[in-house]
């Protein structure tokens, strides 16, 4: 069974987006995954489609309405639809590569992607929206942050990316960054490839990129260390 996207958005025009392209492209072309972009305004009752209103108690900006938006889910995910309900929002969980795992090996996602201030509080609690955040900043809608989880679970689904996802060498899967890498010219504007890459010893390779993996850990995301293992 493929892997379903739903995503609710005032710009479906910007999906696919990168993901049409290169190996997610060709993915969704060979039916490993599928998305389907809706139109929330489609679910708007006035001539005018409109679908935010000034915030309740005043203040700066627009409100996306409860009422349209649960319209929107219900439509693109009726009861009994197995996939969660995620709204893109920076208040939410930081998104993890646990979590893309977890996605990944689900039937899908439906996903709501804010504009303006946000959208009501009612239908976060209404529809049991899992608010997840891509990082503490704030973007302008949550359409990029749709594209950088699906990006993230997509290259997950198998077959996607062959053999070059690797496992658990790859940063955050072992609760550590990822080693550096190095490639050819064997010398770089006088740089050299580290000898013990050119060894040919697996082992001491291994033993050389763990140490690079802790160092760069150490030194970038303490935060990391002692949180798995
Ligand atoms: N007023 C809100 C920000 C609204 S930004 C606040 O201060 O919390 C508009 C929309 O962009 C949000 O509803 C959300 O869908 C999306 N968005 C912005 N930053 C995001 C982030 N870091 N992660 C996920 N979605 C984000």
């Amino acid at each position: 069974m493929s892997f379903r996207a739903t995503v609710l958005t005032l710009y479906p025009e910007m999906f696919p987006g990168h993901l049409g392209l290169s190996l997610a492209g060709r993915a969704m072309e060979a039916g490993t995954w599928a998305l389907e972009a809706v139109q929330i305004r489609d679910f708007a009752a006035d001539r005018h489609r409109t679908v935010d209103d000034t915030p309740a108690g005043g203040g700066a900006g627009m409100v996306m309405r409860a009422d349209i938006l649960a319209r929107a889910i219900d439509h693109a995910s009726p009861e009994g639809d197995p996939r969660p309900r995620i709204l893109m929002s920076p208040r939410g969980k930081p998104l993890t590569q646990e979590r893309v795992r977890e996605l990944a090996a689900g039937p899908g996602a439906v996903i709501l992607c804010g504009r303006f201030e946000g959208v009501d509080q009612r239908v976060i609690d209404a529809r049991a929206l899992e608010e997840v955040s891509i990082g503490d900043f704030i973007l302008s809608g949550g359409e990029p942050a749709a594209l950088v989880l699906l990006d993230a679970v997509v290259r997950l689904l198998p077959g996607v990316m062959g053999n070059e996802v690797s496992g658990d060498e790859e940063s955050f899967e072992n609760g550590l960054l990822e080693h550096p890498h190095y490639t050819r010219p064997q010398e770089f504007e006088g740089r050299a490839i580290p000898e013990v890459l050119t060894s040919g010893n697996h082992a001491k390779i291994a033993a050389w990129r763990r140490e690079q993996a802790e160092r760069l850990t150490r030194a970038r995301r303490p935060d990391l260390l002692g949180a798995k293992d």
